[in-house]
């Protein structure tokens, strides 16, 4: 029986192992992948505090878990399949564990296109991680879909690599923050293909070139290219939780301030939660709160 179990260990989920460990909970967090959650798809993040010019993402991720570890948290490699809310037991595919509270921090995942040739191509091609796999494309020609600004940081890091980036956005406006436009607008190898959908793949064995259909003609044509990244938001990672605490249509778990879901002792922190921003700098913040949460509902004080 440990004090708190949370699940995931993104930035929310080790922010709140770092708070929860300094008030000696004996905390375990279980993660499915390694720590970092969503933060490794990006390279570098810009707008973390404290770091002028950026800061690596795995750089970050590996400072925040050797501080956790440091303070005696356990991290365990499970998938998190059930949790009974009442008896704050978690059932994952490795064994059940139980705790006196729970954190959910389990993060989102990239939202898919639904497009023909998407699924048979994805690793063929087709990513949704540029972290991972733009140096695959050097010299070669490829696609990003999006509008925010994930696609605007991933455009500008594929463009080390890629000899041309074109950005396919559905509307005329990215939603990309201004600084983040301004830098595409300034690499000669980045193109735009606004008011435009991607609708198909094409290929067999790997990427051979997108269907792009313009908005605004109702035209379609074939755009030859390597590869193709998709960075149109995300989805939660909450499937199974659904039933047991509130949440929005999308699947996007409903806490109050201080992090609490509609299950008591259950609260949840970061990119699985509903609200305005998803940013590493608040999913942080989150984690505190909800660890600070956490341990007034294991002492009976008011949260
Ligand atoms: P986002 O901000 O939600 O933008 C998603 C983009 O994809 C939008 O431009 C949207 O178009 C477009 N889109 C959505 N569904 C689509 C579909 N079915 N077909 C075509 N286009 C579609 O998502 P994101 O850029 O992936 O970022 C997710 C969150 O992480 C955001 O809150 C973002 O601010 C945050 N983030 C922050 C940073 C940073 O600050 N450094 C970096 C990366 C991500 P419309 O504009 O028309 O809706």
């Amino acid at each position: 029986m440990h004090d708190l179990i949370i699940i995931g260990a993104g930035p929310a989920g080790l922010t709140a192992a770092l708070y929860a460990g300094r008030s000696r909970m004996n905390t375990l967090i279980i993660e499915k992948m390694s720590c970092g959650g969503r933060i490794l798809m990006s390279e570098s993040i810009e707008n973390y505090p404290g770091f002028p010019g950026g800061v690596s993402t795995s750089e970050l991720i590996s400072r925040m878990e050797g501080q956790v570890r440091e303070l005696g948290v356990e991290i365990k490699s499970d998938e998190v399949l059930d949790l009974d809310c009442g008896k704050k037991a978690v059932t994952a595919a490795g064994g059940t564990y139980a705790a006196k509270t729970i954190i959910v921090a389990s993060g989102a995942r990239p939202r898919k296109l639904d497009v023909p040739g998407e699924k048979e191509l994805t690793g063929r091609g087709v990513s949704y991680c540029a972290t991972c796999d733009a140096p695959f494309f050097k010299g070669k020609k490829v696609v990003l879909v999006g509008g925010g600004n994930a696609v605007a940081e991933e455009a500008l890091y594929i463009s080390r690599f890629a000899s041309s980036v074109s950005v396919v956005h559905r509307r005329q406006e990215l939603r990309a923050s201004a600084i983040l436009q301004e830098k595409m607008r300034k690499e000669e190898k980045i193109s735009f293909i606004l008011n435009s959908r991607l609708t198909g793949i094409e290929g067999e064995k790997s990427v051979k070139g997108v269907k792009i259909k313009d908005a605004l003609t109702g035209k379609e044509n074939i755009l030859p290219c390597d590869g193709v990244f998709i960075y149109i938001g995300y989805e939660p990672e909450t499937a199974f939780l659904k039933g047991k605490v509130g949440m929005d249509e999308a699947g996007f778990i409903i806490t109050d301030d201080s992090m609490a879901t509609s299950a008591e002792g259950v609260f949840a922190c970061g990119d699985c939660r509903k609200k305005s921003l998803y940013q590493v700098i608040n999913a942080c913040g989150d984690g505190a709160v909800a660890a600070d949460s956490a341990y007034k509902f294991t002492a009976n004080r008011s949260v």
